[in-house]
């Protein structure tokens, strides 16, 4: 008899998000009338710019003519020469050198995240940080990487904290990883790592022969000045890290779907080239991204493309902005929303985080996520979403405020929360 992939029995039952739809769903059932604002799941909503929509048009027409038709990508890494020059290109504008045969085009950062792991052997001890994106947990269970699950941690993972403590960003670690997954701009917390806390990371992977593996599907966010974009910004990376990046949240590709993957030919382990082995990896398993797409990628890196995706960039950030505005004026302490379109908030005076998650569904009808779901140290964290429209946002942020300075709602509070709450809301 056929035996499965026992590590799948091993994973906690339901994905994050499964579990706040469950909920939401009931909440909607129970109440119908009433409109839920959603700034839980971190989906995009604005449309694809005009350049982008243009290409996709071309694109489409030529595939209907006999001259112009194209079939498999035969091209080097599974993508056509003009979208990898394009992406080199844009490093290139950094200051970045990557060669075009270091990028390889996907159809997610999401499936890069998780199917890297087939290049590393299954022994490896891999660190996460905490909280942390849950596909790089779940995926490396998948392989089992991560031992067994107590109820809140992995046996065999390296969690990283990242708490208002260290700036959300992690401290070394005493067990060495040889797999450390880093993610900057980051989701849930929304902070952003500086050159030098990168720097220490990287001369640490390069003394003890680790990978990094750095998602910065969100550096478009990244809006101070000094915050790198890549880890190849950073001196020694080239030999330590991979870099994932994806055109989901820059450019609005969410069902578009196309992201890209960067190993350095000079990132070798074992006497064996990465870049070679993922190669082999993307040649064996994936017939590359649809022609109209890569021509829909293309575009979006052009001027004309760029221009008009970061005008969605800078409304998400816009509408993190009254986030924090309306959070911390109501007197909760906030992070990120300023890097990032993600903003990482305090729960009121020790609340657990699913109690706020289920109270601002109840009593605000507006949808987070509980940062629990992110890591143990996501505990006492709510995370929102700027991907709302500007209106929701602002109609969610009057709800959040108008729960708050409820009586009902401060007579279940500690009292010197309560009190600190009141003082604020009389103020606004
Ligand atoms: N990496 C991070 C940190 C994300 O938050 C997400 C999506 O939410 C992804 C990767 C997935 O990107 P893609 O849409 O390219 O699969």
């Amino acid at each position: 008899m056929v035996k499965v992939n026992n590590n799948f029995q091993k994973l906690p039952g339901g994905y994050l998000f499964p579990e706040i739809g469950r909920r939401t769903r009931a909440f909607q059932a129970e109440n119908p009338p009433k409109s839920i604002i959603r700034m839980g799941i971190g989906d995009v909503t604005r449309p694809l710019a005009p350049a982008v929509v243009e290409a996709m048009v071309k694109a489409s027409r030529e595939m209907g003519k006999q001259e112009t038709f194209r079939g498999y990508c035969e091209e080097t890494c599974g993508a056509y020469d003009f979208l990898r020059f394009a992406i080199r290109d844009s490093y290139r504008e950094r200051g970045v050198e990557i060669a075009d045969d270091e990028i390889f085009v996907s159809d997610g950062a999401k499936s890069d995240c998780g199917n890297i792991g087939d290049i590393f052997d299954r022994d490896n001890v891999v660190a996460v940080c905490d909280p942390v994106y849950p596909v790089y947990v779940d995926t490396n269970a998948m392989a089992g990487r991560a031992g067994d699950y107590d109820g809140e941690r992995w046996t065999n993972l390296v969690y990283l904290p990242c708490t208002a403590e260290n700036g959300f960003f992690p401290a070394l670690p005493e067990r060495v990883p040889d797999m450390i997954y880093i993610c900057s701009p980051n989701n849930p917390t929304g902070a952003a790592a500086t050159k030098e806390q990168l720097k220490v990371w990287v001369d640490y992977a390069n003394e003890h022969g680790s990978v990094i593996l750095f998602d910065s599907a969100y550096e478009a966010f990244i809006t101070e000045p000094g915050i790198p974009h890549s880890i190849f910004e950073v001196e020694g990376a080239k030999t330590c890290a991979i870099e994932f990046r994806s055109f989901s949240k820059s450019s609005g590709f969410t069902g578009n779907r196309c992201a890209y993957t960067v190993i350095p030919k000079a990132l070798i382990r074992d006497g064996v080239s990465l870049r070679d082995m993922w190669n082999r990896r993307m040649g064996t398993k994936f017939n590359g991204v649809p022609y109209v797409i890569q021509r829909a990628a293309e575009a979006a890196l052009s001027p004309e493309g760029r221009e008009q995706s970061m005008e969605s960039v800078r409304y998400y950030l816009n509408n993190a902005k009254v986030i924090r505005e309306a959070l911390s004026g109501a007197g909760l302490t906030v992070y990120g929303g300023v890097n990032a379109p993600y903003i990482w908030c305090g729960t009121p005076n020790g609340m657990g985080s699913w109690e706020f998650f289920d109270r601002l569904l109840r009593e605000a009808c507006v949808v987070t996520t509980p940062g629990a779901g992110f890591g143990p140290s996501g505990e006492g964290y709510v995370r929102l979403t700027a991907f709302g429209t500007y209106e929701n946002t602002c109609e969610a942020m009057e709800r959040i405020k108008k729960m708050l300075s409820r009586q009902h709602f401060l007579e279940d509070l500690p009292v010197c929360f309560a009190h600190s709450l009141r003082s604020h809301t009389q103020q606004t």
